[in-house]
């Protein structure tokens, strides 16, 4: 079942300044080396909204009131905890598509 989470949309990508990370009490906000954007862990996230503000870039969004274009990075940032090179390569077919 899908759960209802936070969502770091396309404006954080080589954007990555942490500042969201620094807020979240429960440590949900992370990537890899080489990603070039932070996600949201959606199993962990307690929907708290504290990382909204801090992020220079209006990067953050609920779900549910996420921008259309951005809807995909719901599944991105999912992803990014299941399977983290296949949300990389999503990340990148993003960039190449605007
Ligand atoms: S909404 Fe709260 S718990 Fe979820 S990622 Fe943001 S700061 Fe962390
Ligand atoms: S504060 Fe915004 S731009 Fe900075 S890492 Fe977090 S989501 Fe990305």
């Amino acid at each position: 079942m899908d759960v209802v989470a936070y969502v770091i949309g396309a404006a954080c990508i080589d954007t990555l300044d942490r500042s969201c990370v620094d807020v979240c009490p429960v440590d949900c906000i992370s990537a890899d080396e080489g990603d070039r954007m932070l996600f949201i862990d959606p199993k962990v996230c307690i929907d708290c909204a504290a990382c909204v503000e801090p992020c220079p870039v209006e990067a953050i969004a609920f779900e549910p009131d996420l921008r259309p274009e951005w809807k995909e990075f719901t599944r991105i940032n999912r992803m990014h905890f299941e399977d983290p090179a296949a949300a990389r390569e999503l990340v990148e077919s993003w960039v190449s598509r605007q």
